[in-house]
């Protein structure tokens, strides 16, 4: 396990802007050492959560096309179950690396635990380039990985996902080998499937969705008139195309929307269901007829009510948020705004709403998913939409209880109720030292 270093002791040093870019890993445990100055918990228990539970390390020897075997790495990072069965996606992706599968599952312990899921968290990541894996070959990786996390996964131990460079089909060859290896069909082994094999009608459409509902009660709280307000969204697919879609559906005015070569932008508005997202039509934005063509930088630099990161991580640093001129930011992607930038926003008391609450939509669903599988019985797209809004209403108003009781930041108070949550569970239960 490489999270050995020394992490020294909980209120140290965490209100200081750290060095740029900062590891998902050293990020996480920022964060975590942040909320622990914040929440009233035992040393011993953040102690604890400043490592994972487990790390499998797995080597999967891939079959190529051609006949050669090339040995692939695979992580499992188990970070905690005190609240339920690990959960979290799983990436290919050639930058993996042992660390930033341990901060991602960490991200995803406090996800849960805000959304007051049953779950804990893990993230897993195999250390290859799906873009250059035929369709067969990421086939018998995804099956041989399943065959390798047999013993740590299940439905009632560690669920995963999706995540970067996996999909829906990842997922059923995934379910389908250790429904194969269990000797009976485990949908829930697996969330994100297709709705064929037991996934949820709404999955794809809901972190995109969570980010929109968020951002209406952010906006309500802010006495921001939803009717209007105007809203540039970074990114246009999974979670950015759905969120801009949803906004505009209900009386916002988008502005900007980008994809990875560039923005469209107009002030008056642009039509959003008329802009190809990601899935749909992979980096097509700039095919929609609007005014004026900006970067992707002068759209995070926008004068708009609400800005929306939804493409990538470590967008907003301490390079560029002197010129963000939005009003309010609202986190789709995870980790969009670096600590430093973080620090200056709340200077400028900017409002930063984090994705471990806004884009938790996903995680959400996933859950409604793994319920459905588990109890056989499909749930229709108004149920999943109408228990979706009213999950992230609850965790909204948590966070807003801590977040006026504490006078802190959206993001400290978001940690505060996440670590609070798991904190009482590993004290009630004790931890078995
Ligand atoms: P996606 O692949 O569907 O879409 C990404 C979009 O971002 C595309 O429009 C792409 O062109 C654009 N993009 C890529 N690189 C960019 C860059 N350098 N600058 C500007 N735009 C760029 O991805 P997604 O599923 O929507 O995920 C977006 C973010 O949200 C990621 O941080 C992801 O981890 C996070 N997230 C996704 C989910 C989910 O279930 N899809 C859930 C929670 C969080």
């Amino acid at each position: 396990m490489s999270n050995d270093a020394d992490h020294g002791s909980v209120d140290s040093t965490v209100n200081e802007s750290p060095a740029e870019p900062e590891t998902a890993l050293e990020t996480a445990l920022r964060q975590l050492d942040r909320a622990a100055t914040l929440a009233d918990v035992d040393e011993d228990i953040v102690e604890r959560l400043r490592h994972p539970a487990r790390v499998t390390r797995v080597t999967l020897p891939l079959k190529r096309d051609d006949g050669r075997v090339d040995p692939i790495v695979g992580y499992r990072a188990q970070h905690d179950s005190v609240r339920g069965p690990f959960k979290g996606g799983i990436r290919y992706h050639p930058d993996v690396t042992e660390e930033e599968c341990i901060g991602l599952g960490m991200w995803m312990t406090w996800k849960c635990a805000v959304l007051n899921l049953p779950f804990g968290g893990a993230k897993g990541g195999v250390v290859v380039n799906p873009k250059k894996l035929s369709l067969k070959e990421k086939e018998r990786l995804t099956r041989r990985l399943a065959q390798e996390l047999r013993d740590v996964v299940g439905p009632n131990r560690d669920i995963p996902a999706p995540d970067m460079g996996t999909d829906a089909q990842t997922m059923a060859w995934f379910m389908d080998a250790y429904s194969m290896q269990e000797g009976e069909t485990t949908p829930g082994v697996v969330t994100g499937k297709p709705p064929a094999i037991g996934g949820s009608v709404g999955r794809a459409e809901a972190p995109g969705y969570s980010v929109a509902i968020i951002t209406e009660l952010a906006a309500d709280y802010y006495d921001i008139d939803l009717n209007g307000m105007t809203v540039a969204v970074q990114g246009f697919g999974s979670v950015g195309a759905n969120a801009a879609r949803k906004l505009q559906d209900m009386g916002a005015t988008i502005v900007s929307v980008s994809d990875v070569n560039g923005a469209v932008y107009n002030p008056d508005g642009i039509d959003t269901h008329n802009i190809l997202s990601h899935e749909e039509k992979p980096e097509a934005v700039l095919e929609y007829d609007a005014p004026s063509i900006i970067s992707n930088d002068e759209l995070l630099e926008l004068d708009v009510d609400v800005l929306i990161p939804a493409a990538i991580g470590n967008v907003i640093t301490v390079d560029n948020v002197d010129e963000i001129k939005a009003d309010m930011i609202v986190e789709g992607a995870n980790g969009p705004t670096t600590s430093g930038a973080d620090v200056a926003l709340e200077e400028r008391d900017i409002p930063v709403i984090p994705d471990i609450v806004a884009n938790a939509g996903g995680v959400t669903v996933s859950y409604f998913e793994w319920l459905q599988d588990i109890s056989r019985r499909k749930w229709t797209l108004e149920r999943v939409e109408t228990e979706l809004e009213s999950e992230m209403a609850k965790a909204w108003a948590s966070v807003v209880d801590v977040h006026e009781d504490r006078s802190v930041t959206w993001r400290d108070a978001a940690y505060t109720v996440a670590l609070e949550r798991v904190a009482a569970a590993h004290n009630i239960r004790g931890l078995w030292p």
